[in-house]
């Protein structure tokens, strides 16, 4: 059903300024506001943000009401509605007395657009929940966003408790369309999240309509790279691969631990690297700063003549998973796994916060086999964490499959290999020189 498009295309140049729709943006704005519920599977970057964003503008009698995860991510959304003059704000925790009673006001009067609420918000305050059945009432009620869905499972990587009980959301307000998006793309993710937003009974007779898109990043190059056993090696030929491959360009390290990340950056900026942590242990004003100066790092201004030398900039940052969720820079040229990550849709997410831009990037990770033992006692309390991990470590150790190929077949995506890849990951790129890919790089690593 595409009756809206015309209006929703003015919409998206006059009030968004954007030209085109990026793929599945339309049919999954016209989907939701035709009222069913929907599930949005995109990753990272793709513009996920829009698809509630624009049907709130386009309904200007009903309240888009958005649950996040992030108060900094709300935060950071809220201000750019309120510069393209659409009415957004955010109720949480740490929202004041009269802030809170002014937004409760606006809500009732239809004065906002855009709601974006911590889950906690939506199960425990009464107050919100009156103003929010008054407006259903009055159908004023637009759609729930349910923003990062794959919190609400279990098996996902970042499950959220307070995610559980939004099932409340059917059960009080059946009338109002649910939108879930998320990166994460698993079939078992979605069945969980689905069972809690729609509850067993109903997905069991009816299900939402899905719009999934690709997880192939054409851009992005995959590579990984055996790993030394000594710290001190390990430092040295990484700060010789970013100078030799990536000199000047701005780049991401994930590291296991945030001590690690210190180590990481110290070692770097010792071999003249502007390099700098980024952990939750750091205080505000700092992690501030180093975002800040990452987020403005440019390659071409760091190639001036009068650019301030090598360290004082932040071209990379060594970083803690923690780091990345709601990352939109567009010019990163490579991230970096110095550890592996926790499973295949965390490298994903992580991974995929290269080449933004479109412009080609690399994405290298250093496997060695003692670090799995060091993930797995992190993952292996959560469900299907080992199972989990053990994905990644075949994703490492493979030496005859696509890359890309793999991280499909863990997404259920069909995948054309020839087509898809084109030598842009090391397995293919060795195959296409006649190389066959060596085994003992990983028995060398092994001990
Ligand atoms: P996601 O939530 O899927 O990770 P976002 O919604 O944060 O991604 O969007 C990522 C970036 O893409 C934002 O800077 C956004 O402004 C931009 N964007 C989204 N849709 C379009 C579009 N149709 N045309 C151009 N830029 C877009
Ligand atoms: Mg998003
Ligand atoms: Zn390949």
């Amino acid at each position: 059903d595409f009756n809206h498009s015309p209006g929703i295309r003015r919409v998206l140049r006059e009030t968004f300024g954007f030209h085109n729709f990026r793929s599945l943006q339309l049919c999954a704005i016209n989907a939701t506001l035709s009222g069913v519920d929907t599930f949005v599977v995109m990753p990272t970057g793709a513009g996920k943000s829009l698809i509630y964003q624009l049907p709130a503008v386009f309904e200007p009698r009903k309240l888009t009401v958005v649950i996040s995860p992030l108060l900094s991510l709300s935060r950071d959304q809220v201000m750019s509605l309120l510069k393209k003059n659409i009415a957004a704000t955010m109720l949480c925790g740490e929202t004041s007395r009269e802030d809170a009673r002014d937004t409760l006001h606006a809500i009732r009067a239809l004065q906002l657009r855009l709601l974006y609420v911590t889950p906690e918000k939506i199960t425990k305050s009464k107050q919100l929940m009156s103003a929010l059945e008054n407006l259903y009432e009055r159908d004023a009620l637009g759609r729930f966003v349910v923003d990062e869905a794959h919190c609400c499972s279990t098996m996902g990587h970042d499950f959220r408790p307070d995610y559980r009980k939004l099932h409340i959301l059917k059960q009080r307000f059946p009338q109002t369309p649910i939108l879930a998006v998320t990166a994460t793309a698993t079939a078992r993710v979605e069945k969980s999240v689905c069972e809690t937003l729609l509850g067993s009974a109903a997905s069991a007779r009816h299900s939402w309509v899905r719009f999934r898109s690709t997880f192939n990043r054409p851009n992005l190059v995959y590579e990984v790279v055996a790993k030394s056993s000594a710290a001190n090696d390990q430092f040295r030929e990484l700060a010789d691969m970013i100078k030799a491959r990536f000199p000047r360009q701005c780049g991401i390290v994930y590291c296991f631990s945030r001590k690690d990340t210190e180590e990481t950056a110290k070692a770097l900026v010792r071999e003249g690297i502007g390099a700098a942590p980024y952990h939750a242990d750091l205080d505000a004003s700092t992690k501030e700063l180093i975002h800040q100066k990452w987020s403005t790092y440019s390659a071409a201004a760091a190639s001036a003549p009068k650019a301030p030398r090598g360290t004082s900039q932040v071209q990379l940052i060594c970083a803690t998973s923690a780091f990345g969720m709601g990352i939109d820079k567009p010019d990163v040229r490579f991230v970096v796994h110095l550890s592996i990550p926790k499973n295949m849709e965390a490298y994903c997410q992580e991974s995929g916060r290269a080449g933004r831009d479109g412009n080609k990037a690399h994405c290298v990770l250093y496997y060695r086999r003692p670090d799995v033992l060091r993930v797995s006692a992190l993952v292996s309390d959560t469900a299907n964490g080992d199972q989990k991990l053990l994905e990644i470590v075949r994703y490492c150790e493979n030496v005859v499959n696509c890359r890309r190929q793999f991280m499909a077949s863990v997404f259920g995506e069909p995948f054309d290999k020839e087509k898809l890849c084109q030598g842009k990951c090391d397995v293919c790129a060795a195959s296409a020189h006649g190389n066959s890919p060596s085994y003992e790089l990983f028995d060398a690593s092994a001990h």
